[in-house]
């Protein structure tokens, strides 16, 4: 494994690109927003959108915006309703594994004085999908992705609204593809892209034995809807410098609660909340690539200037690869119907075997990990209440 010399990220991450130096994209990109990006006009040009779609019908919403319950949601209800004087409609697509504390998260953001509307899928064709994307390619949040970007543009055909407003752009935030980096709307072609969803769309994943009846929240509108709309679904994050530190502190005014006990598998108790699938599939970061939350969000500190890479190395080599609780891991599989084993046996299955090697005594550790020796993934579970 190779790590970038600024941060703490292995080039086993996907979509990352290491330049000549050693430094990772995502680095690059940080320090360029520092300096070249031109953020007052990127706000002007946030604004003159807004100014475009924000009607004076009493009967219409002026966007959508596609919030969760977690970290981002309030504060791009704060956005567009308090900065920028917009009616919006907040929709939500209803996991079948959200949290208390991701629904607390959104009773709360109701209360700011928004309308909202809660879509839940057939849980029947949507487990399905859920075993099969499990299975197939070890990834249990796959139809939570495929379900959100496809629900919010489906809403906006139905209702009529072409502007949306998204949160952050990860492959800013994260480092992804370079050409995304700089993409302000979240369309079809970016989320295409996405790593995530494995180039495959509903149509790709319906067969005899899961119709695409089964998974319509899952597919995308037609083209010549969307144009005729104007749809417009932009990403906040590309239009304003984003810190979720700062986002946070905006949203907790409004109500949004951080998790008591702590983060739960990153640095950060205000993320990862809002549901149960995405603590197991960062889960399985550590398996397949040999990192974890603890690298993400270390990273995220590293560029934003509050931790050294020193430090970083450290909180890593002490925290990284901490395991799901027990009790996701037992709900998730009473879902997609297969026992503890049986999923103790796929996660087996995508262990990469280029990062992960065993030692004499058949332990499994990680060649080559970040501070130098061999470390075994011994990590305890952390028990949920
Ligand atoms: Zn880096």
């Amino acid at each position: 494994m190779r790590y970038c010399k600024l941060c703490v990220i292995p080039d086993t991450r996907p979509n990352i690109h290491f330049n000549e130096e050693g430094v990772c994209s995502a680095c690059v990109l940080a320090a360029q927003k520092k300096q070249e990006i031109d953020w007052k006009a990127r706000e002007a040009e946030f604004r003159s959108y807004c100014d475009k779609y924000r009607t004076k019908d009493p009967k219409q919403w002026d966007c959508i915006v596609p919030v969760s319950g977690g970290k981002d949601s309030t504060y791009q209800i704060h956005i567009a309703k308090n900065v920028y004087k917009m009616n919006p409609l907040a929709v939500t697509f209803r996991t079948d594994a959200r949290t208390p504390l991701g629904e607390h998260n959104i009773k709360a953001l109701r209360e700011m004085g928004v309308d909202q509307i809660d879509i839940t899928p057939n849980p029947v064709g949507f487990n399905k999908l859920r075993k099969k994307t499990f299975e197939e390619f070890g990834d249990c949040s796959l139809p939570d992705h495929l379900a959100i970007w496809n629900i919010i543009p489906q809403i906006a055909v139905k209702f009529g609204i072409p502007l949306v407003l998204w949160g952050e752009n990860p492959d800013m935030e994260y480092g992804g593809q370079a050409d995304l980096q700089q993409v302000s709307k979240l369309n079809r072609d970016w989320f295409r892209h996405q790593h995530i969803l494995k180039g495959k769309t509903a149509e790709d994943w319906a067969d005899a034995d899961l119709p695409l009846s089964e998974i319509k929240f899952c597919v995308y509108p037609d083209e010549k809807d969307l144009d005729a709309l104007g749809y417009t679904p932009l990403f906040i994050g590309y239009y304003h410098p984003w810190d979720a530190d700062q986002n946070v502190k905006i949203s907790e005014k409004y109500g949004f609660q951080r998790r008591k006990k702590g983060p739960i598998m990153g640095l950060y108790d205000y993320a990862d909340l809002d549901c149960e699938h995405i603590v197991i599939h960062h889960y399985f970061k550590w398996l397949k690539f040999g990192f974890n939350r603890i690298t993400d969000n270390a990273c995220n500190e590293i560029r934003k200037g509050r931790l050294t890479r020193e430090e970083a190395v450290k909180l890593v080599r002490e925290k990284d690869g901490v395991k799901p609780p027990k009790s996701f891991i037992e709900n998730f599989c009473k879902r997609i119907g297969i026992t503890v084993e049986q999923f103790w046996e796929v996660a087996e299955k995508f262990r990469n075997h280029e990062v992960w090697k065993k030692d004499e005594n058949g332990e499994w550790y990680i060649d080559g990990w970040i501070g130098g020796d061999k470390v075994p993934d011994r990590f305890p579970y952390e028990e949920e209440d």
